[in-house]
């Protein structure tokens, strides 16, 4: 039988095998194993030329033992509802693995934002948000940026809530705009967050990361600072990038302010003076030290995963790697950051947001890098030293210290 690509199948399995190394209790597994609640509504969005189209929305709220459901909304063209039931478990994950008082939640709309004039995504935006107004806010479901939404969306939407809610409650989103509430360091967050990791992680491997090279798998919000902050902090090359019109490879390494300059004034990576094409698949194979999936799912799987030869794989993407890719780069020794860990940094600096937006008080950028730093190398340790411990690959140690404390929380509340 050929692998599955079906996110939340992937998400159920990963749990599942967790679920084993831990001898969870069977009623608990049952309860994890799906989300706790769900919307699924229509957006009807007046166009420019005063037709109407309706979009498709989800929120889903996997669990929130833990706290207030945490996570984004991704607008994009290939949502289906079970990408955003797999992203809301990895939320829920995500938010217990660096420990912050949060549960899992995500949301989606169907729907290419590149093919909408700026009216029209606001209309959208505000429509999302109509939607699920009631089922959100600080002490509920915290909404965030994620795949194609961004600072403005984040404001359009608080705007909206706040409009119909007849308060000012800034909590009730995070990515938001400076001036709007918004947290210094959110930008760089899932980035800085996951190059705090690898920088760990080249200590446990006893490897030098300075002039080391790397490859970046996506070249929107993680993957552009990926190339920063691997230059800055870690002194890395990085050689070769990719969107999802393509790659460009340069041995010698690409300067990161000129290819993003590139990139913001074609839109692409590709045509950089001085690089060559490169597909997204043979970016994947090439030999370099550290690769950074940064951005879907899916992308290494059972077929091209004995030809990855980076030593470490960074996954600021949520769910790149499948179950059987994971099992044969763990044979083949090459040391994954999973992707709960490595690109929680954004939601860390999120709730980092809400703790400001909620004593209206902010902190300096460095207070934010610091106690971000902090957050992202214990989570790391953790699971390093659990999977050291149990002998199994850090996705499966990172589960083992997640839905431990996960289901710690369910327990005392008397849930299961
Ligand atoms: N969308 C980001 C993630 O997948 C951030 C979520 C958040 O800040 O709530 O982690």
């Amino acid at each position: 039988m050929s692998e599955t690509l079906n996110p939340f199948a992937i998400a159920q399995a990963q749990l599942d095998e967790a679920a084993e190394v831990l001898q969870l209790d069977p009623d608990m597994h049952t309860f994890l194993r799906q989300p706790m609640r769900e919307f699924h509504f229509t957006i009807p969005v007046r166009m420019d030329d005063g037709s109407v189209r309706t979009f498709n929305g989800f929120r889903v709220q996997y669990n929130d033992a833990r706290g207030p459901g945490k996570g984004g909304i991704r607008f994009h063209w290939e949502e289906t509802i079970d990408t955003v039931r797999a992203l809301a478990a990895w939320m829920t994950w995500k938010t217990a693995v660096v420990d912050i008082p949060l549960g899992g939640a995500k949301g989606g709309v169907i729907v290419d934002p590149r093919s909408l004039t700026p009216t029209e995504l606001e209309r959208l935006c505000r429509g999302y948000m109509r939607n699920i107004v009631r089922y959100v806010g600080i002490t509920q479901d915290v909404p965030a940026p994620d795949v194609y939404t961004n600072p403005q969306i984040m404001a359009w939407m608080m705007d909206e809530y706040e409009v119909l809610m007849g308060h000012h409650e800034p909590g009730v989103i995070t990515g938001k705009p400076l001036e709007l509430g918004g947290s210094q360091g959110r930008g760089d967050a899932t980035a800085r967050g996951g190059i705090y990791t690898l920088r760990e992680a080249a200590k446990v491997l006893g490897m030098d990361l300075r002039g080391k090279t790397g490859a970046i798998q996506g070249y929107g919000n993680a993957g552009t600072f990926a190339h920063q902050l691997a230059e800055d902090l870690l002194g890395m090359k990085i050689v070769a990038v990719s969107d999802s019109r393509g790659g460009i490879i340069n041995r010698d390494g690409l300067d990161y302010e000129a290819t993003f300059a590139h990139k913001q004034n074609t839109g692409a990576v590709a045509n950089f003076p001085g690089t060559e094409a490169i597909s997204n698949e043979e970016l994947l194979e090439l030999d370099v030290d550290v690769l950074f999936p940064s951005a879907l799912e899916n992308v290494i799987t059972e077929k091209n995963a004995p030809d990855i030869k980076a030593k470490i794989s960074a996954e600021l993407a949520n769910g790149p790697t499948t179950p059987e890719a994971d099992d044969i780069l763990y044979d083949r020794g090459v040391y994954v950051i999973p992707d709960f860990l490595c690109n929680a940094g954004g939601v860390t600096v999120s709730y980092f947001e809400m703790v400001q937006n909620g004593y209206q008080y902010y902190w300096s950028e460095e207070m934010v890098h610091d106690r971000l730093d902090q957050k992202m190398t214990k989570a790391f340790y953790d699971v390093h030293k659990m999977a050291e411990a149990k002998n199994v690959n850090n996705r499966i140690a990172a589960y083992l210290v997640a839905v431990e404390r996960v289901a710690q929380a369910v327990r005392l509340r008397g849930w299961v």
